[in-house]
């Protein structure tokens, strides 16, 4: 016997009058006394059946058994709906099928939520997680993944990219976040750590003479949850020989437009567009600006050095943008606000009316040279500043940019912007250890000329990675790596590893890199945060068929749990009583 002829969204006219048998969910119920209409739902789609007691009296004894969510399967002949009962929203609106034979494959126990019931807690979703991938918009966008991934793959391959898997236990990866560990019963005492990228190894892939590697990797960082982050995620992890930064930019821009195109949507323009960080900075305060509206930042600094405001003359950096409204006190108070989360001690503000006239507690302060510095050039406008350390101001200012370009209705959503922000600083200066850390990585390339500055003037050196943003969102990251050992020790030494820590740490890269490595380089996408912008959907969990809550566990098995004293034992571990 098979299970089924036909998927239940594949019934059209065509099949009229044929016998077929279909299976799937219930997903409807109507029981009229007499006849019963079952909506059956397969992977496929919707269909609809009616038992006719009539024609098929044990069929219909069944069918009053049958709830929500059962399992069926029917049989019977497709015929036309009657004019007056075609439904146009659905692909198979215009048949049904007369059943006339219908069994009970599996039965439900009554669901903790109906499917179609909107605004379920996530919580119970994520409980009943299978339940919930069985509605629409969770089947949709798992399909959207899996056409994504396949047109990138598809994409790859004709590129000559080779598919090399890359251990998951392994040794740390630097990338900024904590390491997952996995204790070794062979070895008890010591770990592996889960990667938070297959960096090392895609580069070791290069001087072992692949020339050009893409994997579809799972990486792990252990670090606080956000609608942008998972405890696991995936990446489009790839790395080329003798690449310039351009082969590596066109190959992702490649990728992007490859999974437009296998949704049927219009591709962004290429080459995308590029900015220096420092640019990005300047003119948006971040290094990821949603170029879909305008609202620049400017630099006043200079024109404030010798301003009575001493909020301005003592900071040390004075930004300002212009909004083309007058904003109500209420509006400047919520702006205010924003900028304390932010870390910013509050905005300063002036408000030119549509007469010209200047409305702001600070305007007393300020020299008329000042404010004509900064009159807008249409009247009925605000002008709102930041005075600060520079990444406060920042900070603060591409807050309140994003803000009102949500609020005002400035982002204009029919576009997509694609930007490489490029020439990222080598380092972050580390507040907490008071030392120069990795702004991206540590086998980040410096740029060419630049080399001399780690060691002079490490703040000032810039290095050869660039970042992807699409719409303001980061999408992932990449560089041209150092492949000079020598370089690579320099690097290292300039944030504080000794070469004994160095060698301890990544001893086997630097080996590595002494046996005749090419240049090399490449780049990360994030998969599930390209996927769920390409979903239309603002958090990540919705495109992960079982993610982890923001608390970091997995509602459907109850992990993480427990584990037994002597399995701990045999591994050599003791768990710290608190944290039991
Ligand atoms: N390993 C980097 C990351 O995960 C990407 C890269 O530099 O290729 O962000």
């Amino acid at each position: 016997m098979r299970w089924r002829d036909l998927k239940a969204g594949e019934l059209r006219t065509e099949h009229v009058g044929e016998r077929l048998s279909l299976a799937g969910w219930t997903a409807r119920r109507r029981d009229h006394g007499g006849l019963v209409f079952i909506d059956l739902r397969d992977e496929g789609g919707l269909a609809q059946l009616v038992i006719n007691p009539e024609r098929a009296p044990a069929a219909a004894e069944v069918a009053h058994g049958v709830r929500n969510e059962f399992v069926i399967r029917a049989e019977g002949e497709v015929a036309a709906r009657a004019p007056e009962a075609v439904n146009p929203s659905l692909p198979t609106g215009e048949v049904e099928l007369q059943v006339d034979e219908l069994e009970i494959v599996s039965r439900s126990e009554p669901l903790p939520f109906q499917l179609d019931e909107e605004n379920v807690e996530e919580a119970t979703r994520l409980r009943y997680r299978y339940l919930d991938l069985r509605r629409e918009r969770m089947q949709r966008n798992l399909r959207l993944s899996a056409t994504v991934v396949a047109a990138i793959r598809r994409y790859m391959d004709e590129l000559g990219f080779v598919d090399v898997w890359t251990p998951n236990l392994t040794k740390a990866t630097p990338e900024g976040a904590r390491d997952f560990l996995v204790p070794v019963r062979l070895q008890p005492g010591r770990f592996f750590a889960l990667p938070q990228s297959p960096q090392i190894f895609k580069q070791i892939l290069m001087v072992a003479g692949i020339g050009r590697y893409y994997q579809m990797a799972t990486c792990f960082r252990d670090e606080d949850l956000r609608a942008d982050r998972q405890f696991e995620f995936r990446q489009l992890d790839l790395e080329l020989s003798f690449p310039t930064r351009e082969e590596v930019w066109e190959t992702l821009e490649g990728a992007v437009c490859a999974s437009f195109e296998a949704l049927e949507r219009t591709p962004p323009e290429r080459p995308f567009q590029r900015l220096t960080w420092h640019e990005a900075m300047a003119r948006y305060g971040s290094d990821k600006p949603d170029l879909r509206f305008g609202l620049e930042l400017h630099d006043l600094t200079e024109e404030t050095r010798e301003s009575e405001f001493k909020v301005f003359a003592q900071a040390p950096s004075v930004q300002y943008l212009t909004v083309a409204q007058e904003l109500s006190r209420a509006e400047l108070a919520s702006l205010e606000e924003l900028a304390k989360e932010r870390g910013g001690k509050g905005l300063a503000y002036l408000v030119f009316d549509e007469e010209g006239e200047v409305r702001s507690p600070i305007a007393k302060f300020l020299s008329a040279e000042l404010i004509e510095a900064v009159r807008p050039e249409q009247p009925g406008a605000t002008v709102l500043f930041g005075a600060d350390e520079p990444a406060t101001v920042a900070r603060v200012l591409s807050a309140v940019r994003n803000h009102l370009g949500r609020e005002l209705g400035l982002i204009d959503e029919s576009r997509d912007e694609f930007l490489w922000v490029t020439d990222f600083p080598l380092f972050d200066w580390d507040e907490d250890g008071e030392r120069w850390t990795f702004s991206h990585h540590p086998f980040t390339g410096v740029r060419p000329g630049d080399e001399d500055l780690i060691e002079s003037d490490p703040g000032r050196a810039l290095s050869q990675a660039y970042d992807l943003v699409w719409n303001g969102w980061e999408l992932g990251s990449g560089s041209i790596r150092i492949h000079d050992p020598e370089l690579q020790q320099h690097v290292f030494a300039a944030m504080g590893i000794s070469k004994e820590e160095a060698d301890e740490r990544f001893g086997f890269l630097l080996e590595v890199l002494r046996m005749g490595a090419p240049p090399h380089g490449g780049f990360a996408l994030g998969l599930e945060r390209f996927v769920a912008l390409l979903a239309g959907e603002q958090n990540i969990r919705e495109v992960v068929a079982f993610p982890k809550t923001a608390s970091g566990s997995e509602p459907l098995s109850g992990a993480p749990t427990p584990i037994a004293q002597e399995i701990l034992a045999e591994l050599g571990i003791q768990v710290l009583p608190e944290t039991t």
